[in-house]
């Protein structure tokens, strides 16, 4: 499963989110696969589609789909001995697919700040300088083997050696790989490096508790906001002490404590959702009397690999994907005279599903 992974200077509220993060965790009896890693936290992502199709099934089970969070600095401590980041903490970063760096956003006199005062931005360069650094040192090795080729007019290393200067330069610049531009080509080229710098980033600021209900005044929150802009990233402001306490009621007394914070969605789900969208997945749902269940994918997959998600029989004897969207069958109000009015699609092995997509698969056994 694809996993985005929580970084951060020391003190900045990582522990809390994560634990947060634990608390909130999916019921493990529905997930009987998920990993049992304590750097892992999965969770299960909110949508309230789930709701809307459970009115329409009355199933015996509603099961949400679930994402994991990697704590990356958990698995730091004990590994790197004293200050700085060390080649583990990279390596981590390089097997996680996001990455959520969490920024501190919250003064308190009683927390102490790694370099003395609380300053997001500085922040987010220190983390972001080390992983251009060590981006730079992977172009540069990459460099001294493919220059000679392309002195010599060697095509595919003439190619190469293009993508290379560019990123050289942009590193330079003190700027990540993820703001440039490539063609699809050069993309390919660009994926074969794994650079850190290329991996999608969502900044979270953690704010105090009494700056939740009005982030819009935190210069703090506004100036890592401006920064993301610039790199085309994401931010989500949460309060992670505030989230480590709802994190251990039931849903329908966190409903009422967020009602009294006047806040519409808790911080944490937030960050589900955007960090599920930066990684480019989407839901697609089965339902029935049994159950109804929602599915990640990867946008851009066909129906057969879809079908494999759930088991890997039914990507083998694909035969053919029944398939509603969520609207129209919501629209209809149920899978009958969603039928009747022909918005039950017949769809083959090369359809590509679509968020929301409600799908029964045909399969040989
Ligand atoms: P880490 O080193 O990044 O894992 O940071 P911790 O999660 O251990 O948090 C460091 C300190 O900041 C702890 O004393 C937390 O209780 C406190 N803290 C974390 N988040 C918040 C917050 O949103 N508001 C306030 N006031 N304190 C927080």
């Amino acid at each position: 499963a694809l996993t985005a992974g929580i970084v951060g200077l020391p003190n900045v509220g990582k522990s809390t989110l994560f634990n947060a993060i634990t608390q909130a965790g999916a019921e493990s009896a529905n997930y009987p696969f998920c990993t049992i890693d304590p750097n892992v936290g999965v969770v299960e992502v909110p949508d309230k589609r789930l709701d809307r199709l459970t009115e329409i099934f009355h199933p015996r089970k509603t099961v949400p789909t679930t994402f994991e969070f990697t704590d990356i600095a958990g698995i730091v401590k004990g590994a790197s001995k004293g200050e700085g980041l060390g080649n583990q903490f990279l390596s981590h970063i390089r097997q996680v697919d996001a990455i959520c760096h969490v920024v501190r956003c919250f003064q308190d006199e009683n927390i102490t700040h790694v370099s003395g005062n609380v300053n997001p931005i500085d922040d987010i360069e220190t983390i972001n300088l080390e992983l251009i650094f060590a981006d730079m040192e992977t172009v540069e090795k990459r460099l001294q083997r493919i220059e000679k080729l392309a002195k010599q007019k060697d095509k595919h290393a003439m190619g190469e050696y293009e993508v290379l200067l560019k990123l050289k330069d942009t590193f330079e610049q003190e700027k990540p790989a993820r703001i440039l531009e490539f063609s699809e080509e050069q993309q390919k080229i660009v994926k074969g490096y794994q650079l850190l710098t290329m991996k999608p980033v969502l900044y979270v600021a953690n704010v105090s508790e009494e700056g939740i209900t009005d982030p819009s005044n935190n210069e703090m929150v506004q100036s890592v906001k401006q920064y993301a802009e610039k790199e085309h990233s994401e931010v989500v402001v949460i309060c992670a002490k505030i989230e480590e306490e709802i994190s251990e009621l039931d849903e329908e007394e966190k409903n009422e404590f967020l009602k009294e914070l006047g806040i519409e969605e808790s911080g944490l789900d937030q960050l589900i959702r955007k960090s599920y969208t930066l990684l480019g997945l989407a839901t697609f749902f089965t339902a029935g009397e049994q159950e109804v269940r929602a599915w990640t994918f990867k946008k851009g997959m066909k129906a057969p690999q879809c079908a494999g998600i759930i088991h890997s029989d039914f990507e083998r004897g694909f035969i053919r994907a029944e398939t509603v969207s969520y609207d129209d069958l919501v629209s209809y109000g149920s899978m009958n005279a969603a039928k009747e009015a022909g918005k039950v699609r017949l769809e083959g092995k090369d359809y590509i599903v679509q968020d929301g997509d409600v799908i029964y698969f045909r399969f040989n056994v």
